[in-house]
């Protein structure tokens, strides 16, 4: 069993994007500059926001956070979002989500000019992937297809399992991995709340990805040997063993299930520091005008 070490593959990727913007800036480029709209302060979305802060120095990127209150309302969002749209020194930028309540997450997704979307949620992005033309990948998929690569995993022709079909991994990896590209070739089957046969499926996976968000749903009777299992999920879950009272854990029996596979991801350590290097990676592509 080998395990993905998503903390290291990361760690590298930054370093390849901060020689980049090195270069861009010794050329005369200034460097990219990432936008982030955080509204209240739900204490995930505040780490979230920090961590990725942190990486755009060092990767070597202009970074902004624009803060709101929980009240902000709809209007006051989209006339921030219209700004950062037309300001020509911001190539990128992301509004966290979940918003409040009484604030349409679709509409705000879809008022940010796709040419800046580096979360890749845009309905002009989403499509352009599934057509294969270029975009801006959706974080955690694009991650996902990094550890892939840089483990050197085959996909082509091979099962590949994803539990979860949400807009923001399963159904934009599952088209990743029907591309005719590599990562990609796959035979890819899509299972979820009202699949009936997900432990058969499972069986038959080379792969398989979990990303419902219900910890420890894959055990050991569901994997065959050799497979490669790929943990999206992180869950609180409620722990008297950590300073901040909870646990991140995954959707995988780790344990259980990590002496059967070929290859693993870890929660944490896998799949989430991927997210984020994705994030930088789109930056990196508006601020080099490289995508439109
Ligand atoms: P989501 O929007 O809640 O979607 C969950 C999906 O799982 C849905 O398609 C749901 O089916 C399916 N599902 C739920 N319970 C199931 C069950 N018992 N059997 C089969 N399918 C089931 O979740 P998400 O946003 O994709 O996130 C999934 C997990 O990944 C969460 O733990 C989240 O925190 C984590 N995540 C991690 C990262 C990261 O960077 N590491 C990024 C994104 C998400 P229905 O469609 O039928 O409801």
């Amino acid at each position: 069993m080998q395990l993905i070490d998503g903390k290291v593959v990361a760690e590298q990727v930054k370093q390849e994007i901060a020689a980049e913007v090195a270069q861009m800036v010794a050329q005369g480029r200034r460097a990219p500059h990432l936008a982030a709209i955080l509204v209240g302060h739900d204490g995930g979305s505040e780490t979230y926001v920090a961590n990725k802060i942190k990486a755009c120095a060092v990767c070597g990127f202009k970074s902004s956070l624009i803060r709101f209150e929980e009240t902000v309302s709809e209007a006051e969002l989209l006339a921030a979002i219209d700004g950062l749209n037309r300001d020509p020194e911001v190539d990128g930028f992301i509004v966290q989500l979940p918003l409040p309540k009484h604030i349409d997450e679709q509409k705000i997704v879809e008022a940010i000019d796709y040419r800046k979307d580096v979360d890749g949620f845009h309905p002009v992005n989403v499509g352009r992937a599934c057509i294969g033309l270029p975009s801006f990948l959706s974080a955690t998929p694009a991650g996902i297809l990094e550890l892939l690569r840089r483990y050197k995993i085959e996909t082509a022709g091979k099962h590949v399992v994803i539990i979860g079909r949400s807009n923001i991994v399963g159904k934009p990896l599952a088209n990743l991995l029907m591309r005719k590209d590599y990562p990609g070739n796959a035979t890819v089957t899509v299972v979820h709340s009202y699949s009936t046969d997900i432990k058969q499926q499972c069986l038959s996976a080379d792969i398989i990805v979990c990303a419902l968000g219900r910890p420890h749903f894959l055990k050991e009777d569901m994997v065959k040997e050799g497979a490669t299992v790929i943990d999206v999920g992180t869950t609180r879950v409620p722990s008297t063993l950590t300073k901040s009272g909870f646990k991140l854990t995954g959707d995988v029996d780790f344990d259980a299930v990590a002496p059967k596979c070929a290859y693993i991801t870890p929660v944490p350590g896998g799949v989430g520091p991927m997210t984020i290097v994705s994030l930088m990676k789109n930056t990196l592509l508006a601020g080099a005008k490289a995508i439109y």
